[in-house]
């Protein structure tokens, strides 16, 4: 039986838990003292967001210091800034590839180094950071790969060990078909080795996006990343959105998730993405499917990163932001404690990337 003074503690605890609901970067440092992890209190959202667009396909922006305000309001303390891939024509009006089919959108040296100037600018002026965060290098053309290791020593000078991921790259993206993206083939993808070696030697990750086929063929390209695991086995990888698409709505979850279980069992170094809604409104949203994926990602819990593929274009706002962690992060809830604190909480991210932090233990009971 409670005594009234264990009682007292007791609710203390949990109004101490209530409102530390946002805890800061310090907290995950090793060795802070931070208190579990109540689930029951805190939120389920993530606290890595390691697919992050802070740069629009074309037009304008949200400024430095409102999207880092994003990540600081909804608790995001690691996040991953993918530069666009293909960045779409100068001149041309749009912000969103699909509104513009016959724009060129290719991969592009013009978003990276925007990120890289704005960020040092922004850390310069700031005593502490909201975010942990982390510059990718997006310029590479997966299809013709001869000119990436050059590039990298181009980056080396402007910016010397700022970089520290790549991606997201596209290895066959079929919503960008119509703005003249050329998807990689057997054959490119084996004249990768210069810069794969690079990322290799400096314990650089890759996140690649390639469509696992659509709805009139759902393992159409499965072939090309297979050829990519096999060939580049001692790599960081990361496969963003599971391989999922907008085009690909219709697959057996249960082929889907045997695809992947094949996929991290015969690439130790891999790891699954399951960021974008898309993911949520095509897939989660159905609780048999959640059911299943539960499942599979309790198994395979320090194998997954979250992520929200947010695209800051000047037209969104916080709420977008705000919603879009929210929906992707709900199939946090049926998650194990153990599998809670790998994907959510952030630990699987913290392992695979080699950073000094901790996710808080899970509250028992
Ligand atoms: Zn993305």
């Amino acid at each position: 039986m409670k005594t009234k003074a264990v009682l007292l503690a007791t609710i203390a605890l949990t109004m101490t838990a209530c409102t530390t609901s946002r805890r800061d970067l310090a907290s995950y440092e090793p060795g802070s003292d931070a208190a579990c992890f109540d689930r029951a209190s805190e939120p389920y959202t993530m606290v890595v967001d390691a697919h992050f667009h802070p740069k629009p396909f074309g037009g304008p922006a949200v400024p430095i210091d409102e999207v880092q305000g994003y990540l600081d309001r909804t608790g995001v303390r690691f996040v991953v800034y993918f530069g666009i891939g293909q960045v779409l024509e100068v001149n041309e009006t749009c912000t969103y590839y699909l509104d513009c089919p016959g724009i060129t959108a290719l991969p592009s040296i013009k978003n990276d180094f925007a990120n890289a100037l704005e960020y040092d600018n922004f850390r310069d002026t700031r005593e502490s950071m909201p975010a942990n965060t982390l510059l990718s290098m997006t310029f590479m053309d997966l299809a013709n790969p001869d000119d990436i290791v050059d590039t990298i020593a181009l980056y080396d000078r402007e910016y010397p060990g700022m970089f520290r991921w790549a991606g997201e790259l596209n290895v066959i993206k079929q919503a960008l078909l119509g703005n003249s993206h050329e998807p990689a083939t057997i054959e490119s993808i084996d004249g990768w080795s210069g810069f794969m070696e690079v990322l290799k030697e400096r314990d650089i990750p890759v996140t690649l996006h390639s469509d696992l086929g659509n709805n009139d063929n759902p393992t159409e390209f499965v072939p090309l990343m297979q050829h990519v695991l096999k060939s580049y086995p001692d790599n960081k990888i990361v496969w963003a959105h599971m391989g999922l698409s907008k085009e690909l709505t219709n697959m057996d979850p249960a082929q889907h998730i045997a695809i992947m279980r094949e996929a991290l069992d015969m690439a130790p170094n891999l790891m699954l993405d399951i960021s974008w809604r898309v993911l949520y409104d095509t897939y989660f949203v159905n609780p048999r499917y959640a059911e299943m994926y539960t499942e599979f990602l309790n198994e395979y819990s320090d194998r997954i990163l979250t992520g929200t593929d947010f695209v800051a274009s000047r037209n969104k706002t916080f709420q977008v932001y705000k919603e879009e962690i929210d929906v992707v992060s709900r199939i946090h809830q049926g998650l194990s404690d153990e599998a809670f604190r790998n994907i959510a909480l952030g630990q699987g991210f913290f392992d695979f990337v080699g950073l000094d932090y901790a996710a808080p233990q899970v509250c028992s009971g």
